[in-house]
């Protein structure tokens, strides 16, 4: 019988690809509107980096990340270059990408933790192989499950709950059913965004709340109580990021499922979470948590502790987008309709790939190009350049 690899030169050519070299490229991404929520002030753009992985073949993959720099990411943009430039680089060189697991470990062993630059990278290389292989990154991740990811919109902090309403309404009209509403600075105002999406929508919509870290535990506990007449679907990170106990604790005091986001970065605080029944919905997002390597793991943790997942992210470009739907169309078990297209659906107000990801009718549609199935606009992505 014939070798398959064999029988296909060029197959079997980009098989034995080895990385020549790692290139950054951070970028400064408008917001739509200033973005607002309960931890720092509204910021009118987000740094974005992203990490080139070239090889000998010719052929580069493409990963992202962001430095977010609120509870859960001490990140700026001069530290993650000079991690990927200076730690990473010569780890990657010589390499073959399709050695993810390894070379993620090598990075990890360098530079401890360190997630959101990881990220970039571990997603390059999926990018990357699935380019040489000529296949989709969910086939590498399992085969696919299914087409389409339906997505929930952010409800942004906003004076008055007529403006609440009124942003609702226009992603409602674009065919979102899942809003996730930021709280945590006035409990007075995050009660009357409730109360006024519940009477608005009536049962037609699916509502959650977050509060960015932000609140006390006294504060959290009389606020979730109030909310509980309101079919709250999950109220995320209410506590500080360290607060695991205090999550515990709301968990056991309030009807309203609790969702762990910033305090979950490594497996190992999932477990903790897990441990303490913390939460009962787990927040992945793609920076947060190293990328698709290492979300990967999560979700199987999550899935065997009975949490549902809520697939995430900070405010990305199509490039961090397009991973969490490619882990998405290979996961066979039910995924909540997360934020992870919060950034294309209308947060940002750029992007820097031909053809962005946009949702329709409230949904991603599964990229089923080469890799993550994004490709790079040089022109977009050189007006957006950072210089550091
Ligand atoms: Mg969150």
């Amino acid at each position: 019988m014939d070798d398959i690899l064999t029988s296909d030169s060029a197959a079997a050519l980009r098989r034995t690809a080895k990385i020549t070299s790692v290139e950054t490229i951070p970028l400064e991404i408008p917001f739509t509107t200033p973005f607002k929520i309960s931890q720092g002030a509204p910021r009118a753009t987000i740094e974005t980096l992203l990490v080139r992985v070239h090889c000998d073949q010719g052929i580069a993959g493409v990963g992202e990340t962001q430095a977010w720099r609120r509870q859960g990411s001490a990140e700026i943009l001069p530290n993650l270059v000079t991690a990927v430039e200076k730690y990473f680089e010569p780890l990657l060189i010589g390499r073959s990408p399709f050695d993810i697991a390894a070379i993620l470990h090598d990075l990890n062993a360098t530079l401890y933790n360190s997630l959101y630059a990881q990220a970039a990278i571990g997603d390059a290389l999926y990018d990357l192989t699935g380019k040489l292989l000529g296949v989709p990154v969910h086939d590498l991740l399992g085969g696919k499950c299914r087409d389409r990811i339906r997505v929930g919109a952010v409800l942004s902090m906003k004076p008055a709950v007529e403006e609440v309403i009124a942003e609702a309404e226009a992603f409602h009209e674009r065919g979102f059913r899942h809003f996730g509403l930021k709280i945590g600075i006035d409990p007075v105002a995050d009660l009357r965004g409730v109360e006024g999406l519940r009477k608005h929508f009536g049962d037609d919509i699916v509502l959650r709340v977050d509060a960015n870290a932000s609140m006390s535990f006294d504060a959290a506990l009389q606020l979730l109580k109030k909310m509980e007449p309101y079919d709250i679907d999950a109220a995320e990170q209410p506590v500080a990021i360290w607060d695991v106990e205090g999550l515990a604790a709301l968990s056991r005091a309030v009807s309203i499922p609790i969702m762990a986001d910033e305090s979950v970065s490594t497996d190992h605080s999932l477990l903790d979470v897990i441990r303490r029944r913390a939460a009962s919905v787990v927040q992945t997002k793609v920076a947060k948590n190293g990328g698709i390597y290492y979300i990967r793991k999560l979700w199987h943790l999550a899935g065997a502790a009975g949490m549902r997942i809520y697939p995430g992210n900070h405010p990305s470009v199509s490039v961090a987008t397009a991973s969490v739907a490619q882990m998405a169309a290979a996961w066979p078990e039910p995924l909540m309709e997360g934020v992870f297209a919060v950034g294309v659906s209308g947060a940002l107000a750029a992007d820097v790939v031909q053809d962005p990801i946009r949702p329709e009718n409230g949904e991603i549609r599964i990229p089923e190009g080469p890799g993550l199935g994004i490709m790079l606009d040089e022109d977009r992505m050189s007006s957006l350049r950072l210089d550091l």
